[in-house]
Formats: structure tokens, sequence, C-alpha cells
């Protein structure tokens, strides 16, 4: 396994050595502006077979494929709608991924069986050049064993993933944090399958309409029906036990939290802000912080390595503080939602 040092920039020698790896049916990981990805060629049903068979991934969960160029579209996608369009116009390159009929080029691996494709622009220098140069789509789920906590810096996933791809690109710390807002639009309204940096209010904004799928807040049951096959998988997961608490406000927060920290004998992990780190009576390498609660898109980005961190210290349990389910908060509180298993109070 090869890996490349890209913090600083691209070396263009090795970029033709990654691209040559993808072009020959091997897997790579690479940064987005989202979470690392684990790439290879979409039209290679072998290579993308390779993906599901490092990450563990269930094979009824499809993968996204990410593009460089607008182009694209018309290759892997059919029938794209007036609003489908504006989306695209507004939102690509970025942490957005539209969900469309998908054209015979895409292979069923990639659609988990499907007749849709979900396709995606990264707005990330690397990302962008290991597509252009491969000369392909690339099909990449997040880097992470299935289940657990996305990638966000190599040293996270490391570990869990060496040996188990042809070659790993590091480019630093993913700049988002979260993965990309995922839609589908159905009979002209955008529908958000999974939450992220692009908001409910932005794609209202460019749609005139948006709604939310299920799934999103609350778990859904094996036989109820979902656009995204991904929401019924455990995902985002410690393997320590872990509870999200809420309060408006910050003294009740508190509070709870430390009525808490005594009922579990001070073994737990706390994931709180920077502001409550002196509140909270816990030693004080158990508490992890998140950033400042005033900052959504600093939790964002420490959000995958703080849950991983907490899982290294373990304990009995887990607590983590939630935020207000507003803007970048709704991605922030799916993703925690989904990593304690729903186990969540609001005071
Ligand atoms: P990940 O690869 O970990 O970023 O997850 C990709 C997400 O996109 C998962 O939740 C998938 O279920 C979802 N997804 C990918 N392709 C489709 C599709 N064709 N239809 C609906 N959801 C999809
Ligand atoms: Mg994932």
């Amino acid at each position: 396994m090869m890996y490349y040092n890209w913090k600083q920039t691209t070396n263009t020698d090795e970029l033709k050595i990654v691209c040559n790896l993808i072009k020959n049916g091997e897997i790579v990981i690479f940064p987005t502006e989202t979470v690392y990805g684990i790439g290879a060629n979409a039209y290679d049903e072998k290579a993308i077979g390779k993906i599901f068979m490092a990450k563990g991934r269930p094979s009824d969960n499809p993968v996204i494929v990410h593009i460089s160029d607008k182009k694209t579209i018309s290759e892997i996608a059919r029938e794209v709608t007036e609003v489908e369009q504006k989306l695209i116009d507004a939102f690509m390159p970025g942490p957005f991924t539209l969900i469309l009929n998908k054209t015979d080029k895409i292979p069923d691996i990639v659609s988990g069986g499907l007749p849709t494709v979900a396709v995606r622009m990264p707005d990330n220098v690397i990302a962008r050049g290991i597509i252009t140069f491969s000369g392909v789509p690339i099909a990449a789920p997040s880097a992470n064993i299935s289940g657990r906590p996305s990638g966000t810096a190599v040293e996270d996933i490391r570990q869990e993933l060496e040996g188990k791809v042809s070659a790993i690109v590091d480019g630093g710390e993913t700049q988002i944090g979260l993965e990309s807002t995922v839609v589908r639009v159905i009979e002209e309204v955008p529908h958000i399958l999974r939450p992220g940096k692009i908001t409910p209010e932005e794609i209202r904004d460019v749609a005139g309409c948006v709604k939310f799928s299920n799934g999103i807040f609350e778990p859904v049951s094996e036989n109820e029906k979902v656009e995204s096959p991904g929401v019924k998988h455990k995902h985002y997961a410690p393997k320590t036990p872990a509870e999200l608490i809420y309060s408006k406000v910050d003294g009740t927060l508190i509070f709870e939290l430390n009525r808490m920290v005594k009922y579990y004998k001070g073994d737990v992990v706390i994931l709180g802000f920077e502001e409550h780190k002196n509140n909270i009576v816990v030693s004080k390498h158990r508490f992890i912080s998140l950033g400042s609660k005033n900052n959504l898109e600093e939790v964002a980005k420490n959000l995958y390595s703080a849950l991983r961190k907490a899982d290294e210290l373990g304990g009995q349990i887990i607590l983590i503080e939630g935020v207000e389910k507003r803007g970048l908060g709704i991605a922030i509180m799916n993703r925690l939602l989904r990593s304690c298993g729903y186990r969540y109070h609001e005071f």
C-alpha cells in the first residue's frame, strides 16, 4: 500500500500513479471537502466490489458517484428536470448530492440495485484532480468500516483501513467534516434524504420548497419504505454506548450532565462545548471539546474525530451535548442521534 502526503501540495508524479491505480481497477482513499472517501472507477463492477469488501458495507447501500465536470452528468444520468437542473447550477461543485435516474453505464452494484444514481461534484482540489486525470467518474463511499464514524483525518482511519486499499492520499483534515446533503426531487419537491452543510433553507431558496424524508431524526422500522437505504443501517457509531442530551437553557444542560456524571461515578466521557469545560465535574482528560457552541462549523468539523477519541477513552457511557436543530445543527443532530442509536433526552 502506498501513502502520499499532499497536505501542502499535490505531487503531479504521484497523482499519475494514483490515477493509474484507479484506471487499473484498484481502490484508493482520498480527501474531499466533506469527509475522506474510498474511491474506484464507477464503471468497473469488480473495483466497486473491492470497496464493499474493504468497508464491510451492506450490498443494498448504494454509493455516491463523484464527477469533476457537469458534462459527465448526461453520461451517468437521464431525464434531468428543471428543478434538478436548478439545484445542480446552485450547489455543484459542493457538499451536495443529487439522486437522478441512472443510465446503463452505471452498474447495479453502484446503485444497490436501484434505478437511480447519486451524483456529487466535490469542490476539493485533490478530489477534482484525481477524478479529472483518472478520466472516469469515481464511486466513493465514506472511508470507514461500515457503521463506524466517517474519517475526517487520515490518522483516524489509517489503522482500520490500511492494507485494504492500494493507496492513501493524505490531504490533511477535511474542511467540512460531515457528509454531503443528499437530495431527491419527487414531483418537483426536493426531499432531503440526508442533511448536510447545504441547509434546507438554502435548498428552499433555490427550488421554492423543500421536505425532509423519513429517518432524519427518528429511527425507521425494518419494513418502512425509505428513499435512501443508508438510513436503515447502523451508522456513525462508537463502540461505547452513547447518549445525546440537549436543553435550550445552558444551566439546565450542565445541571443534567453533572447529575449523570455523578450517577456513573465519573466513569464517562463528555463530548461537550468549550464554554462548558469548567462547569462539568469530570476529570479533565474525560472532557473532549467539540468546539464553541456558537460555531457550528467548528463542531461539524470536529465531530467524527471527537467521537473516535471518546471511544478510545472508553468508560460506561459517552455523554454528548446536543445543539438546536436549525441550519447546520440539523445535520449535526442527525449524525449524533444515529451515533447514539437515538438515545436522546431533552430537558
Ligand atoms: P456514504 O457513501 O457513506 O456517504 O453514504 C451515501 C449515502 O447516499 C447513503 O445514505 C446512501 O443510502 C445514499 N445513496 C446513495 N445512492 C443512492 C440512491 N441511488 N438513492 C438513494 N440514496 C442513495
Ligand atoms: Mg458513510
